[in-house]
């Protein structure tokens, strides 16, 4: 077994794709018998969408979001961010629902030849161990890579720290079966009140999301209707005719980080390696994460690159899961600090983020929080054919994109990379080198250079 990747979730899944397209085996392992149904994440924002067209998947998350496309209006916690014209909004998103999203995520992998064996649990990484429904059997995969979620199994097994804070607000979410009017006094957002705060509001018709947060230890046992009414009568004063349960939950927020994403041949993507504190950012980044990862793996077992490149993974997804805890930290507390003191806090950040700079500079974090050079979706003509610099990247493969017929520098690109002479109004430089994740690895210039970038990749 080349990669043994432990958890079937969306970064797993993501992951094990990735790999696939970059010539790896994979066995994707997940303790649960099934797909796991619950709602969670409503979609997909920031650049992550941007990615998925780069892998032609845009169009099958079309057919199952409710939106897909640029955002006028973002909340970063209870400020609204404004990306008025003339400034191109710097948010994309896709709302689906998160098991349709894993849906479309392992019929993917399959596809492209990923084994997913679900009802199997990593027991142990020294030596390898899943117990699987017939039992406990060994494997010796050269990489394992944990996509296993905030309760990590392989992070503990790697002795990888996880270091940060989980708050003592508890969010009760449930989804209920419910006409519309009965709510019809109910606010839409969080009502903000002293004991705690309050959403009711609903994305699907009959269905009503209700949260409710307040700082309250969280008790033992399964979630129940009982305790979302009391909740209610203790935040709100009041009782609200919630309808049938269709699902119940409860959770504390985290802002945690993996003080490392590889210990030898481990490595950690998605919530395995970053809680964060506010909606939005956890997908966009785990997803990009496996990204960043799947094909500098596939390219090391393929013998094609040295295990050094393996290390710029986490020289290049720490800082952004940095950086997005940053954010993340300032929305969720922009959210909770109460009396005057937040009103105070609120009102002035939400001057400060009506300035469009601000709130372009707040977009692009929310986007990516990312330093490294993205390759932008250019119109180009390949061999008279007009097409996109996201269409070229289809196949995952590195690419020479030669704006000004640059026969040294194709001479200079090698075998193992895809040359694509392409005619392009808007082209930055004379050619371009984008590795399989769309970061430019070379913007021009000798093959000397050239021959470098191709060499060490990664940052
Ligand atoms: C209520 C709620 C709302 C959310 N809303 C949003 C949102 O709007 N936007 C957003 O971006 N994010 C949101 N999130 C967060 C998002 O759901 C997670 O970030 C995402 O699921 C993380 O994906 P993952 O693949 O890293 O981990 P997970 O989805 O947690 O998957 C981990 C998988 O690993 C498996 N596993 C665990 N241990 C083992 C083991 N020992 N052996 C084998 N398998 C194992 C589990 O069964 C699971 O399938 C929300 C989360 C919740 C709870």
């Amino acid at each position: 077994m080349e990669i043994a990747v432990i958890g079937a979730g969306p970064v797993g899944l993501m992951l094990a794709a990735e790999l696939r397209l970059g010539g790896a085996e994979v066995v994707v392992f997940d303790r649960r018998a099934a797909p796991d149904e619950r709602p969670r994440a409503n979609g997909l924002v920031g650049r992550i969408v941007e990615q998925l067209d780069h892998r032609g998947l845009l169009e099958r998350f079309r057919a199952e979001a409710g939106y897909g496309g640029p955002l006028p209006r973002f909340p970063f916690g209870p400020v609204t961010l404004d990306f008025a014209p003339p400034s191109r909004p710097p948010l994309s998103a896709l709302m689906v629902q998160q098991p349709r999203m894993e849906a479309v995520l392992a019929e993917r992998a399959t596809e492209l030849g990923a084994e997913i064996r679900r009802g199997h649990e990593l027991v142990s990484l020294d030596p390898f161990t899943v117990r699987g429904p017939d039992g406990e059997y060994r494997a010796e995969p050269r990489y394992v890579v944990g996509c296993d979620g905030a309760h990590s199994r392989v992070r503990e097994l790697a002795g990888i720290g996880f270091p940060g804070t989980t708050d003592g607000e508890l969010l009760r979410l449930g989804h209920f079966r419910a006409d519309a009017p009965l709510f019809a006094s109910a606010t839409r957002g969080w009502d903000r009140r002293p004991g705690g705060r309050v959403l009711v509001t609903s994305l699907t018709p009959g269905v009503v999301i209700v949260g409710v947060r307040e700082v309250t230890p969280e008790p033992p046992g399964e979630p129940t209707p009982e305790e979302f009414h009391a909740a209610l009568r203790r935040v709100l004063g009041d009782d609200l005719p919630l309808g049938e349960p269709i699902w119940l939950s409860r959770t504390t927020s985290s802002a945690r980080l993996a003080t490392q994403y590889r210990a030898g041949h481990v490595f950690l993507a998605g919530d395995a390696a970053h809680l964060f504190p506010a909606g939005g950012s956890a997908l966009n980044v785990g997803l990009l994460d496996a990204v960043n990862l799947g094909w500098k793996l596939a390219a090391v077992v393929r013998g094609t690159a040295g295990d050094a490149l393996l290390d710029s993974y986490h020289a290049e997804r720490h800082p952004v899961a940095a950086r997005t805890l940053t954010q993340t930290r300032v929305q969720a507390l922009l959210d909770r600090l109460t009396g005057e003191d937040g009103d105070a806090l609120r009102t002035l950040f939400g001057e400060l983020a009506a300035f469009p700079e601000a709130a372009r500079h707040l977009g692009e974090l929310l986007r990516d929080a990312d330093a490294l050079p993205y390759v932008p979706d250019l119109p180009l003509t390949v061999g008279g054919e007009p097409t996109r610099v996201a269409e070229v990247m289809r196949a995952a493969r590195t690419v020479l994109f030669d704006f000004a017929d640059r026969a040294d520098l194709r001479e200079a690109a090698g075998p193992g990379v895809k040359i694509v002479t392409a005619a392009c109004a808007d082209a930055p430089a004379d050619a371009l080198l984008v590795r399989p994740d769309g970061v430019v690895a070379f913007r021009g210039g000798a093959p000397a250079d050239l021959r470098e970038a191709i060499a060490a990749p990664g940052r």
